[in-house]
C-alpha cells in the first residue's frame, strides 16, 4: 500500500466509522459493522476487536474468526498476543504468529489457518481498554503505513466505545493497577507536612470529544493557528517568572523552542489530519506514536526530552480545544493533591486552601517562590519527583508524607490506615499545641523567651492570634511583590502594611524591606537584568539592589511610615554586609520621614531600625554597627549558606552541613555575646529556630528571641517550657570549647536525659 493509498484508505475508514457512530444502532451491531468496514478497507481476512471487561480481554466482534468465539474467547492481561499488546500498550506485527513465545492457541476461534498477525492497543485516557487485530492466511508482515492506519482507526474506535459506554471503568482501572499497583515515589522535602487526597493536575488533561474530521481543511487551519499561538507563548516564556532563572529552566526553554519550531512534528500532525482526524485527535495521535517509540529507547536524556514534548503537545491541545483553564479555575471538588511540573506563587494562591492538601512538583527547590509561599500557606510540598505524569493518573488516591520525603500512589488499605493513624497523631499534637495558646514560653528557670512568627501573606496575619505568638519577627515584604503580576504601587503596599499592623494590635511587627533579586526575581523588573547572574544568591539582591535603585525603596519607606502613623514602626534591612549600607538605608528612611513631616502628615511615634545578620563579614564590623541598631536579627538560612559556601537551593548540599555544627554554633555565640554586651536585642529568624532541638541550642547560646514559621509555635513553646536554660548553657560552654564528635547526638542525648520536649 502506498502512502497516498494509506491516507485515502484511512480517511475512507474514518468516514465510514463516523457514519456508523452517528447511526442509532445497538453498540454490538456497531462493532460488528466496524470489523467489516476495517477488514474490507485494509483488505484483511480477519479483523477482530477485543475489549477489556473486568480485567479480562474479551473477543467482542470479529470478521473472519468463528462467530461462536465472540464473547467466549477471553484472555487475561499479558496472556497471548492480545494480552501482551494491552498490557504493554504496544504494537505487534508478526508474519508468523505461532512462533511468538506468547502465542496461545484458542481452538474455538479457528485461527489456525492464519499465519500473519498485527495488533494495536485501543487507548482511552492513556489506558489500554482493548485491542484491534488483523490476520492473514499468508505469512507476511504489515508495512508501516498499514500499522499507522490501524492505530488511527484504534483511536477513533476508542471514542466509539467510550460513547457506547463499552469501557469498563473497573476493568480499565484494574488494568492500570496491574501495570503499576501501589507505588511509593521519592522526592525532595520542600515544605514539611502530611496530606491525603486525589491527584489533580494543575494543567488538566484535555478531553477529546470528536476524533473524525468533518472538514479536513478547517482542521488544518485550526492546527496552524494553534501552532502560531503556541510559538508566541514559548517566545514569551523566556521572560516569565514561572521559569525562574538560569540552570535547568533555561535548558527546558531551549528544548521547548526546538520542539515548537520542529517542522517534523507539525508535518506529522498534518499527515494525521490528512488521514481524517480532527486537529485534537491528530495531535494526540502523533503524541501516542512518539510515546510508544520512546518506550523502545532506553536513554534517560531522550526520556527527559520526551517529557518536554509531552508538555508542549498538551499545551497545543489546550490551545486548539480552547480548554485553557487550570485546575484552580475549575475549582477543587474534594480533598486534592496538586501535581505540576512547576508553579508560580500566584498560581498556587489561586487554589482553595481548604481542599488543597499538598503539592507534588517535578521540579522545585527550597527557595523557589512557590516553596516560600506554600510554607506560608501551610501546604506540604514534595519536589523533584520523577516521572509523575506516567506514574500518577488523574484522580488517583495519593498520600503525601513530606517528612518521609515520599508520596504513596494508590495506597493499599493497610498503608492508608497507617497513614491516617500517623496523621491523626500529628493533628492531635497540633490541637494540643493550639491549646497552649495562652501559655507563655517561660523556661523552667524563669526565662521568658520571645516567640514570634515569620509572615508575608495577608492571610498569615489572621493566624497570629490563634498561634499565641508575641508578634511578627519577620514580615517578608517581598511576598506581595512575588505574588503580584505587576509592581505593587505605594498605595497598595501601604494598605497591606496598615492591615498587618491593625491585625497585630499591640503586638510588634518587624517589616523587612524588600529582599528581591537573586532567586526571588520579579518578572516586571526585567529592565534590571535580574536573573542573568552566574551566582544569584551572591549577586545583586536585597539591600544592594534597593540602594542602587532607590526609587523602589523610597516608595516602600513612605508606605511603611504612613501606614504606621501613630504607632511604632520596626524596620529591618536584609543582607547588610558593611555598616555604611545600613547607614544609607536608614538615611533614606529618615529623608522620607522628613518628607512626610513637611507635608503635615501623621508620623509614627517612633521608628526603630534593625539589621539582619546574614553575611558573615558583618560579624567583623559589629563593634561599629551595634551602637546604631535598635535590634539585630540573625537570618540563619542565608548565613549558613555563606558560612559554608553551600548554595541553600542545591539539593545535593541540603544535608551536608548541620545547623548544629560547632562552626555555626560558635559563630552564633560570638555574635550573640557581642550584641548582648552592646545591649542590642538579638533574635534568630531563619528556619533553624523553628526546629525544637535547634531552637533549644539557640537558647543555650543566649538567644532569647525567636521568629519562626507559624506551625512551629506550639512545639517550640512546649520545648521552652520543659527546658532549664541555665543548665544547658553550662553544658554548651563546655561543648563549644571541646566539641564532641557529634554535636547533634550530644544535644539530643542531653534533651532526652533532661526531659526536654524536642519531639
Ligand atoms: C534568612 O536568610 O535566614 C531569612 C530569614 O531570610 P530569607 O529566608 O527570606 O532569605
Ligand atoms: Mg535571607
Amino acid at each position: 500500500m502506498s502512502l497516498n493509498d494509506a491516507t485515502t484508505s484511512s480517511r475512507e475508514i474514518l468516514t465510514g466509522l463516523h457514519d456508523l457512530m452517528a447511526s442509532r444502532t445497538h453498540a454490538q451491531a456497531k462493532l460488528n459493522k466496524v470489523v467489516e468496514v476495517i477488514g474490507e478497507a485494509v483488505d484483511s481476512e480477519v479483523c477482530s476487536i477485543y475489549l477489556l471487561r473486568e480485567g479480562v480481554l474479551e473477543l467482542f466482534a470479529t470478521r473472519g474468526l468463528n462467530q461462536e468465539a465472540v464473547h467466549v474467547t477471553k484472555l487475561a492481561l499479558g496472556e497471548g498476543l492480545v494480552g501482551q499488546i494491552a498490557q504493554h500498550k504496544r504494537v505487534l506485527n508478526l508474519d508468523e504468529a505461532t512462533s511468538h513465545p506468547d502465542f496461545v492457541y484458542r481452538p474455538e476461534t479457528g485461527e489456525e489457518m492464519y499465519h500473519s498477525f498485527a495488533g494495536v492497543p485501543i487507548i482511552h485516557r492513556e489506558k489500554a481498554v482493548g485491542v484491534l487485530a488483523v490476520q492473514h492466511a499468508e505469512a507476511r508482515s504489515y508495512d508501516e503505513v498499514e500499522i499507522e492506519t490501524l492505530q488511527t482507526v484504534a483511536m477513533v474506535l476508542a471514542e466509539l466505545i467510550a460513547h457506547a459506554e463499552l469501557i469498563d471503568p473497573a476493568g480499565a482501572d484494574a488494568a492500570s493497577l496491574r501495570e503499576t499497583g501501589t507505588l511509593r515515589l521519592e522526592g525532595l522535602r520542600l515544605v514539611e507536612g502530611m496530606g491525603g487526597g486525589h491527584a489533580v493536575y494543575h494543567q488538566p488533561r484535555v478531553e477529546i470529544e470528536y476524533t473524525v474530521a468533518e472538514d479536513v481543511e478547517a482542521e488544518r487551519a485550526r492546527v496552524y493557528s494553534a501552532f502560531r499561538r503556541m510559538r508566541e507563548q514559548i517566545d514569551n516564556l523566556a521572560s516569565q517568572s514561572e521559569f525562574g532563572v538560569g540552570g535547568e529552566h533555561q535548558d527546558v526553554l531551549e528544548t521547548y523552542k526546538m520542539f515548537a519550531y520542529d517542522e517534523g512534528w507539525s508535518r506529522r500532525i498534518n499527515a494525521a489530519i490528512d488521514s481524517g482526524l480532527t486537529a485534537e485527535a491528530a495531535i494526540e495521535r502523533v503524541q501516542q506514536r512518539t510515546r510508544s517509540r520512546m518506550q523502545e529507547i532506553d536513554d534517560p536524556l531522550l526520556k527527559e526530552r520526551m517529557h518536554d514534548l509531552e508538555d508542549l503537545s498538551n499545551r497545543l491541545l489546550r490551545i486548539v480545544s480552547g480548554q485553557l483553564g487550570t485546575a484552580a479555575q475549575m475549582g477543587l471538588r474534594r480533598d486534592s493533591i496538586l501535581i505540576a511540573r512547576n508553579l508560580g506563587p500566584a498560581e498556587l494562591l489561586e487554589y482553595d486552601r481548604r481542599r488543597l492538601k499538598g503539592v507534588v512538583l517535578e521540579e522545585g527547590s527550597l527557595t523557589a517562590h512557590v516553596t516560600i509561599v506554600a510554607r506560608a500557606m501551610g501546604v506540604p510540598v514534595l519536589g523533584r519527583v520523577r516521572d509523575v505524569r506516567r506514574l500518577i493518573g488523574e484522580g488517583d488516591e495519593l498520600l503525601l508524607d513530606v517528612g518521609e520525603a515520599s508520596v504513596v500512589v494508590r495506597p493499599t488499605p493497610a498503608i492508608a490506615e497507617a497513614f491516617d493513624a500517623k496523621l491523626a497523631l500529628s493533628q492531635k499534637r497540633r490541637a494540643e499545641f493550639a491549646a497552649m495558646r495562652e501559655q507563655e514560653p517561660i523556661t523552667r528557670d524563669g526565662i521568658r523567651v520571645t516567640v514570634m512568627v515569620n509572615a508575608g501573606l495577608r492571610d498569615d496575619v489572621a493566624a497570629l492570634d490563634v498561634m499565641g505568638a508575641d508578634g511578627i519577627g519577620l514580615f517578608r515584604t517581598e511576598f506581595q511583590f512575588l505574588v503580584s503580576a505587576t509592581l505593587p504601587q505605594r498605595e497598595r503596599q501601604q494598605r497591606l502594611y496598615k492591615d498587618v499592623l491593625d491585625a497585630a494590635g499591640d503586638k510588634p511587627v518587624i517589616f523587612r524591606t524588600l529582599d528581591i533579586g537573586g532567586d526571588k526575581a520579579l518578572p516586571y523588573l526585567r529592565g534590571h537584568k535580574l536573573g542573568e547572574e552566574e551566582n544569584p544568591a551572591m549577586g545583586w539582591r536585597a539591600l544592594r539592589l534597593s540602594l542602587d535603585r532607590d526609587g523602589l525603596m523610597k516608595a516602600q519607606a513612605r508606605a511603611l511610615i504612613e501606614a504606621a502613623a501613630g504607632r511604632t514602626l520596626n524596620v529591618m534591612f536584609p543582607m547588610v554586609c558593611e555598616p555604611w549600607e545600613f547607614d544609607q538605608a536608614q538615611a533614606l528612611f529618615e529623608a522620607q520621614r522628613q518628607w512626610v513631616l513637611a507635608h503635615s502628615r501623621a508620623l509614627p511615634v517612633e521608628i526603630r531600625y534593625g539589621c539582619m545578620l546574614e553575611v558573615p563579614a558583618l560579624a567583623e564590623a559589629l563593634d561599629i554597627l551595634l551602637p546604631k541598631l535598635d535590634f539585630l536579627s540573625i537570618g540563619t538560612n542565608d548565613l549558613t549558606q555563606f558560612l559554608f559556601a553551600a548554595d541553600r537551593a542545591n539539593p545535593r548540599l541540603a544535608e551536608r552541613y548541620d545547623w548544629l555544627s560547632p562552626t555555626i554554633l560558635r559563630f552564633l555565640r560570638r555574635v550573640t555575646a557581642q550584641a548582648s554586651e552592646a545591649k542590642v536585642p538579638v533574635a534568630s529568624c531563619g528556619e533553624m529556630g523553628g526546629r525544637a532541638l535547634e531552637a533549644m541550642a539557640l537558647i543555650g547560646l543566649g538567644i532569647e528571641r525567636l521568629s519562626i514559621t507559624p506551625a512551629a509555635v506550639g512545639p517550640i513553646k512546649a520545648m521552652v517550657r520543659s527546658l532549664d536554660a541555665a543548665a544547658l548553657r553550662t553544658e554548651m560552654a563546655e561543648w563549644l570549647a571541646h566539641p564532641p564528635a557529634n554535636m547533634r547526638a550530644t544535644l539530643t542525648g542531653w534533651a532526652a536525659a533532661n526531659s526536654v520536649a524536642v519531639g
